[in-house]
């Protein structure tokens, strides 16, 4: 049974803003996925009504099976969720807020105490316990969200943007915290801009820009799609027949204009090389950028504007 089955799913904001144009998608029990995409693209809108914080327009959400609009309750329970703001009382002593959350979902006082050291120490987190939440920074902050979402022991976890602006170190600890997590057979869903976060942690990705699902696959997969460029070639003469030229993958629009697709372990000297052994004099050139390439180039461009 697939862990999460989003249909057709769309918001207009109140200002007529349309942030999800239809988005179906499907994610599969005991999955790591990542829904990657530049600011603004609708991801903490999606995340939000998968989390009943946001009301959808139209469309369905299925959770393990249970329906948003008929079981929202028992959707709940079977969610953890990472949000992106800290939405919790800022004087409350950090043990505190993880008791505090499992006693909305039910669980008796002496139980939730134990949960919440065991979470609280797997964060590293069981020495601030008498801390305000005010005083931590903005790494235990949010790491103090994730042992608050897991007290209830959801079956899937969704964070949304887990790592902005946490440090590198911090990160990589979330990180393999996450992996654990995951190995133990929680589902996660998270969503973030960084390439780097999506590559090294999960196994499927679902790209979205603009409200609209781009592409879905195995993050290998995708990503090995940015190692080939393709190049438009337009040609002195006419050809008949299509050359080979080994090693690149050829295409011709019409006589005069060639597509050549050139891995990156290729140089574009050994693709002249090889036209002109075949007798194929070239004008002009251009790079033809596909839409995922270019999604992803905004995306490397946003994250280095970020860098500190
Ligand atoms: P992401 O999480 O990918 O950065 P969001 O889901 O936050 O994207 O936003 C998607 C789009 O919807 C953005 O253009 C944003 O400005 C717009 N948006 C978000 N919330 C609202 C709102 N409450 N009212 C109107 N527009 C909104």
């Amino acid at each position: 049974m697939p862990a999460l089955v989003a249909r057709q799913l769309r918001k207009t904001y109140k200002n007529g803003y349309e942030a999800l144009k239809g988005v179906d998608l499907s994610v599969e029990e005991g999955d790591f996925f990542a829904l990657l995409g530049p600011n603004g693209a609708g991801k903490s809108t999606l995340i939000g009504i998968l989390t009943s914080l946001i009301n959808k327009t139209s469309g369905s959400v299925e959770v393990f099976g249970h329906d948003l609009d008929r079981e929202p309750e028992t959707v709940k329970s079977l969610l953890g969720v990472v949000p992106q703001e800290f939405n919790f009382n800022l004087f409350l002593p950090v043990e505190e807020v993880v008791i505090n959350q499992a006693g909305y979902f039910g669980i008796p006082r002496r139980e939730a105490r134990e949960r919440a050291e065991y979470y609280l120490r797997k964060l590293e987190l069981w020495d601030r316990r008498r801390s305000e939440m005010r005083l931590l920074s903005g790494g235990l902050k949010r790491r103090l969200m994730i042992a608050r979402a897991l007290v209830h022991r959801p079956r899937m976890l969704i964070l949304d943007e887990p790592t902005a602006g946490v440090d590198i170190e911090i990160r990589r600890a979330m990180w393999d915290y996450l992996r654990e997590l995951n190995a133990g057979g929680t589902t996660i869903i998270l969503t973030t801009h960084y390439l780097e976060e999506a590559e090294s942690l999960c196994r499927n990705i679902a790209i979205i820009s603009r409200g609209s699902i781009e592409a879905v696959g195995e993050t290998a997969d995708l990503l090995s799609a940015l190692d080939t460029e393709t190049f438009v070639l337009n040609l002195k003469g006419r050809i008949a027949q299509l050359p080979e030229l080994g090693g690149f993958v050829l295409e011709s629009i019409d006589d005069s204009t060639l597509e050549v697709q050139i891995n990156r372990e290729h140089t574009i000297n050994g693709l002249f090389d090889a036209l002109s052994r075949n007798g194929i004099e070239v004008i002009s050139m251009r790079n033809k950028q596909n839409r995922l390439e270019k999604l992803f180039l905004d995306m490397v461009d946003q994250e280095r504007g970020r860098a500190p």
